[in-house]
């Protein structure tokens, strides 16, 4: 069973959910925090690996430009053993250069492959032919220069990079800051005016709880204070009508019979009020036994043969081809029905028609079938957006206003038939008017 929250306190699930809102302005201000510092740390870490690149490659090629140009003097000079140890320490250099350069990237690499094609070109024709290849180690120092070059744009560029980064991190930081802030503000201001209006929903709920229960309490006592008094008129004017208390002209008899149909119409109204909240309070009392609907049904419709004679409406009955036999509770179901044959009596101008129809399920199937009674008259109809909020307490059609009526029939009505497994529909009638048909489980609910 549902348990309401007592009036100003805060709900159970908000209670379960306080720390959500302040999860996420923790996190809001752990990354504004956060993000800077980590932007911060990468700039130092891009910085201290420019440095240390720029400086490896840098001291690697000077100790190149050398190791070329003493191994060339020595070629020159026909020192081969010279120049053997200068290709060697050249060959040390490559190996120290090569890690650097993969560091300062792809062109860096690229580059220096180019110096090594054209160094060994000419150390292979200067070893064949020393005194007509003067000019290559040029070519060698002025591709070390070009790649020397290279290095200090790649390093200026890296350095814009990390100044721009800088740079947006500082504007990012002054941007985010007031978001953040107001962010966090209305974080702050959302979740207080949930919990307030949180307490007012529920202070509200109690407030109409309490004032229905008041109504209820009233109605009970109003509807118990009229039923004993009604029953009295009704039994003093059959008093009358039976000529106990002397003979009455036929005038003053039709009053008195007129008299006692609306005594009638009231006690009906009084029950169903009473029925309503009884059932409210504690489960109506239903005995189910094994009945034949389509003699429930006619029992029904002969109660109300007077009334709709008096109202010049045409009542008719069909009964199911078979014998409807259902297992519920007969004083039940004269009730739902009662409740919409006065309905249909009531509403259908004189000259209309009322039928009552009984009707089994076709194939005579049991399980999960229903058997049907419609009581379909020629009256006003029901729009078909209200053929729902007919069912609702007290709800009354603006048309038929001008009709006695409480409003609550039809609610006890559906909550009869659903009490007993089936359910009431509304439906247009045949040609005109409204058809309200109740179902009943074939077999036992
Ligand atoms: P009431 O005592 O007003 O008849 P009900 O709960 O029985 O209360 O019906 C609710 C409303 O549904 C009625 O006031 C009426 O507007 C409408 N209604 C019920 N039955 C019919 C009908 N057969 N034809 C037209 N309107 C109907």
């Amino acid at each position: 069973m549902r348990r309401h929250t007592p009036p100003g306190e805060i709900p159970r699930a908000l209670h379960r959910t306080w720390w959500v809102p302040l999860a996420i302005v923790a996190a809001t201000i752990v990354a504004l925090v956060a993000t800077p510092v980590a932007v911060s740390v990468r700039v130092q870490r891009l910085r201290t690996a420019l440095s240390d690149g720029t400086n490896a490659s840098r001291v690697a090629v000077n100790d190149l430009e050398v190791a070329v140009a003493t191994e060339a003097l020595a070629l020159q000079r026909h020192d081969t053993v010279a120049a053997d140890s200068a290709a060697q320490r050249e060959h040390r250099d490559e190996l120290a250069l090569d890690s650097a350069l993969v560091r300062i990237g792809p062109e860096a690499v690229e580059q220096f492959a180019q110096i090594r094609l054209v160094d060994r070109d000419w150390q292979r024709s200067a070893r064949s032919d020393t005194a007509g290849h003067a000019i290559s180690p040029t070519v060698a120092l002025a591709t070390i220069e070009a790649f020397d070059t290279t290095l200090e744009r790649r390093a200026d560029e890296q350095r814009t990079r990390i100044r721009a980064l800088e740079h947006a991190n500082v504007v990012s930081a002054v941007v985010l800051a007031p978001l953040a802030l107001l962010a966090t503000a209305l974080l702050f201001w959302t979740g207080r005016r949930i919990l307030f209006l949180a307490r007012e929903a529920t202070a509200g709920r109690a407030a109409l709880d309490a004032a229905l229960e008041e109504k209820s309490a009233l109605l009970r006592g109003v509807t118990h204070d009229l039923k004993n008094p009604l029953g009295a008129v009704y039994g003093y004017g059959e008093l009358l009508a039976d000529g106990v208390l002397g003979e009455l002209s036929s005038e003053q008899h039709d009053v008195i019979v007129r008299m006692q149909g609306l005594v009638t119409g009231a006690l009906r109204t009084v029950s169903d009020l009473l029925d309503l909240y009884r059932d409210q309070g504690s489960a109506l009392q239903i005995e189910r036994k094994r009945v034949d609907l389509n003699r429930v049904a006619e029992g029904c419709v002969g109660d109300f043969a007077v009334s709709a004679q008096q109202k010049q409406v045409a009542l008719r009955f069909e009964r199911a081809e078979h014998e409807a036999n259902a297992t519920t509770d007969p004083a039940r179901v004269k009730e739902i029905l009662s409740n919409l044959l006065s309905n249909a009596v009531k509403y259908t101008p004189s000259g209309g028609d009322v039928l009552v129809t009984v009707s089994t399920p076709r194939n005579g199937s049991t399980d999960g079938a229903f058997h049907r009674i419609s009581v379909c008259d020629t009256g006003p109809g029901i729009p078909v957006d209200q053929r729902e909020r007919i069912f609702d307490e007290f709800y009354r059609l603006p048309d038929t206003a001008s009709i006695p009526g409480s409003g609550v029939g039809l609610t006890f009505a559906r909550r009869l038939a659903r009490l007993l497994g089936g359910d009431i529909v509304v439906s247009d009638g045949a040609t005109r008017g409204a058809c309200f048909t109740v179902t009943f489980p074939v077999s036992d609910a």
